[in-house]
């Protein structure tokens, strides 16, 4: 476990941004726990929370610290999710401060997860906190699913998490996400789904031989030209009511023939398709199949292969718990946010198998980069917009 659990606190974890210093000051890069959860539990368990911290392993992979949270023992849960792991922060030398170190400097908070998502997973903390507080006898429940393994493989993450939970009769009504969602401003956009992600491999077979006996040889890039211009010529769909078209890109393309004389025996390319909600990794192999076969002729020799993948897209139909999110945003920001579904995979894909999710948090523009930071303001917003929720919601939930 970690050696640097916190035996007690030297600030109040009901304001963000002190608790979001001190989980950037927990060296928390995948797979390592840093601190991070320590900390989580040890404020949470003083506010009365019942913490879990299960480990998870898979032959080959390093060990996952997890943390489970609860307050409450009656439904409905809500349920708040986040990872307290961080991409490594790259040169150092580039950074104009320590990225560990959780600097503020012009009303800028700096360090490594400052926006993903050490400062969305504290400023939610810390509304749990301020409204539990304010709050003892609140009906329902409020539960903090997070993971360390969430910029890694998330193997032995927010999957093998939920089902721990779910073993253990944990049973999750709705779900907030604290990703970074807006790419502005507070008031820009929420995540109600997400797009799914499939990535295929393709090579085709040639015949190696001399440039000036090509009658003797056969060109693979020549077949490979030819089936991605056909991956590539008319697109998947037209998009959704809630998503963009689905889009492939070609990832790399390789043949690797350093000779200029030689016809090479095989070409290889890599693809990856962001998809909607019309296709399934299986129907979307499927119509990629049958546009390579019909490229392919008699006259391309070629195969495809697809990795496996769990990242399906998903939607949070909107209805009254996302335009609670919505209302939430607006009555703090003045301007309600858009409903969006844009941008990489989370692990809403895996929440969403148990309850509804949403996510929100703070302003993404620098999430993973060199300097990466948050506006103070953003915190502040951000905790504010969680406890406004947490209110509306529980306050449904009593007169229900
Ligand atoms: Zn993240």
């Amino acid at each position: 476990m970690s050696q640097t659990t916190p035996a007690s606190l030297d600030f109040d974890p009901a304001d963000p941004v002190t608790l979001t210093q001190a989980l950037i000051r927990c060296p928390s890069v995948t797979p390592a726990e840093g601190g991070a959860l320590a900390l989580l539990g040890v404020v949470l368990s003083a506010e009365g929370f019942s913490v879990e911290r299960p480990v998870f392993s898979e032959p080959g992979m390093p060990d996952i610290e997890n943390l489970y949270a609860r307050i409450g023992s009656e439904g409905p849960v809500f349920v708040i999710a986040g990872h307290t792991d961080v991409v490594p922060p790259g040169d150092l030398t580039a950074w104009t401060r320590d990225p560990f170190s959780a600097e503020i400097e012009g009303g800028v908070l700096y360090g490594r997860g400052a926006c993903d998502m050490k400062g969305g997973l504290a400023a939610m903390v810390s509304a749990a906190i301020r409204y539990r507080r304010a709050n003892p006898d609140a009906p329902g429940s409020i539960a903090f699913l997070v993971t360390g393994d969430e910029e890694g493989p998330a193997v032995n993450g927010t999957v093998k998490l939920l089902d721990w939970a779910d073993r253990r009769g944990e049973r999750f009504d709705h779900c907030l996400l604290g990703e970074p969602t807006n790419p502005a401003a507070m008031s820009d956009m929420i995540k109600i789904g997400r797009r799914g992600s499939l990535t295929g491999k393709l090579t085709v077979q040639g015949i190696q031989g001399h440039v000036g006996y090509p009658h003797l040889a056969q060109n693979p890039i020549r077949g490979m030209v030819r089936l991605l211009a056909a991956l590539d010529a008319a697109p998947l769909d037209a998009g959704t009511e809630h998503f963009d078209p689905s889009n492939l890109e070609v990832t790399t393309l390789d043949v690797g023939n350093p000779a200029t004389n030689v016809i090479p025996a095989q070409a290889r390319a890599v693809f990856n398709i962001r998809f909607n909600d019309l296709w399934t990794p299986q129907t979307l192999a499927t119509e990629i199949e049958r546009r390579l076969r019909e490229a392919a002729g008699n006259t391309v020799r070629y195969e495809i292969s697809f990795e496996p993948t769990n990242a399906v897209a998903f939607l949070t139909q909107p209805g009254p718990f996302v335009a609670m999110v919505a209302d939430a945003v607006e009555a703090e920001t003045g301007k309600r946010p858009a409903l969006s579904t844009t941008g990489g995979t989370s692990d809403a894909r895996f929440i969403k198998n148990y309850c509804p999710v949403v996510e929100y948090g703070v302003v993404g523009q620098t999430m993973h980069q060199i300097d990466e930071r948050v506006a103070i303001a953003d915190l502040v917003t951000l905790e504010r917009v969680t406890h406004r929720l947490l209110a509306t919601y529980f306050a449904a939930a009593q007169h229900a």
